[in-house]
């Protein structure tokens, strides 16, 4: 990676917060920019995802190796997820972000909605008609269709080798279509970001700053410890390594606040400059950009503990542990667009019975914490493919 491209981003950064400051709610006007970036990478996503998956099936080669892979990678994903609610409670107790904050319920900024039961979430999964689910752009069930499709053609073999040989070349012609777009990234960043720094001023954030700051310092710890301890002892990576290869990712996940629309920027930075293959970062990203937040989960944990702080509700240790699993599961079931992790929220308090109202309290900050939040789910996915990654090498190397 260049290093002046990494410096370009820094200065759409600092440009962005300038001209925010400066124009205050007017700097909408550069929101156009903004729009034409995430507009030009979300047209990538649903081929993406489809030709990538197929060739990252049919590229494990045979079913024992797909299933070794998907095995190893939903471990990894459940295990991070699991520590990442786990690291939000413990902030949320230490920081107490709910206690002394200075907000009331504002009806008007989100009702809470309704959210499936898990069996549905479940069963939805499988897509009744596939095409649909392209045309809709269902990236799960997108993936569940690549995954059998690229188990078809493996199973068939020679007669399906034509249909092998079109997703490969799809999948190449996408990513040489992300990599003409990647130019264009520090210019979508400050699109992007310019616009929220006017929206929200000082006085926005100030009255839910412990909030912020709780939500920010247990993704620093968990990205700087778990994903350095993962990639150090598990990948055989050096941590500064990894953080500097996924930092463009990073930066797009934090301006877009959508893990998905990501997604061609993380494999390109995964393959390019930390040296993931491309059968297995194809197999695991877009599978993590849907199912893997850890970010998401970090969240979950520090709003519980906030909202029952705010409504002076103590917290059992069956409710926290029922926080930690459904919010896990609810973690899964967040779709990698912005605002959603504030949607499946809904789930976790109605199962521990906090007011649905806190959703309301939070939803004037989700912006900036589904910022932060996104940065380190795509991080998760990028940890994973590198660890994977390494298993599967020692694996062969053993092996031959
Ligand atoms: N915006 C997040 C993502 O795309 C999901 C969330 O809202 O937590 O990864």
């Amino acid at each position: 990676m260049k290093k002046s491209f990494v410096w370009q981003i820094i200065a759409a950064f600092i440009l962005a917060i300038i001209v925010g400051l400066i124009f205050g709610e007017r700097t909408s006007f550069v929101q156009p920019l903004g729009d034409l970036f995430l507009r030009l990478i979300k047209f990538i996503i649903v081929p993406l995802i489809l030709a990538t998956i197929v060739v990252g099936v049919t590229s494990a080669g045979d079913i024992k190796k797909l299933s070794r892979l998907g095995g190893k990678t939903i471990s990894y994903y459940l295990v991070t997820s699991f520590i990442a609610i786990s690291i939000g409670l413990v902030a949320g107790f230490l920081i107490q972000p709910g206690t002394g904050a200075d907000v009331t319920v504002d009806d008007t900024a989100a009702a809470p909605a309704e959210t499936e039961g898990v069996v549905d979430t479940l069963l939805n999964i499988i897509p009744t008609n596939p095409i649909e689910a392209l045309t809709t752009g269902n990236v799960l069930q997108i993936i569940f269709f690549a995954i059998f499709l690229g188990i078809g053609i493996t199973l068939v073999g020679e007669k399906a080798a034509p249909v092998q040989r079109f997703f490969d070349g799809l999948a190449e012609i996408m990513y040489k279509i992300t990599a003409l777009i990647m130019v264009l990234v520090p210019f979508g960043i400050f699109g992007l970001l310019a616009p929220i720094v006017g929206e929200h001023g000082i006085s926005v954030l100030l009255p839910l700053i412990k909030l912020i700051l709780a939500v920010l310092i247990a993704c620093v710890i968990h990205a700087g410890i778990i994903y350095s301890l993962a990639v150090k002892s598990l990948g055989k990576m050096s941590p500064l390594h990894f953080f500097k290869g996924i930092f463009p990712a990073a930066a797009v996940a934090f301006s877009t606040s959508s893990s998905s629309g990501t997604l061609p920027v993380t494999m390109k930075n995964t393959q390019e400059n930390l040296g993931v293959s491309k059968e297995t970062s194809s197999f695991i990203l877009p599978l993590g950009a849907t199912i893997n937040m850890d970010g998401t989960a970090i969240y979950q944990g520090v709003a519980v503990v906030f909202i029952a702080q705010y409504f002076s509700a103590e917290l059992t240790l069956t409710q926290i542990m029922m926080v930690a699993l459904i919010g896990t599961l609810a973690s899964i079931g967040t779709a990698g667009v912005p605002g959603a992790g504030l949607i499946m929220l809904t789930m976790v308090l109605a199962a521990i019975n906090l007011p649905l109202e806190g959703i309301a309290l939070i939803a004037g900050v989700d912006r900036v914490l589904d910022m932060m939040r996104t940065s380190v789910n795509i991080m998760g996915d990028a940890s994973a493919s590198v660890v994977v990654e390494a298993s599967e090498r020692k694996r062969e190397a053993k092996a031959g």
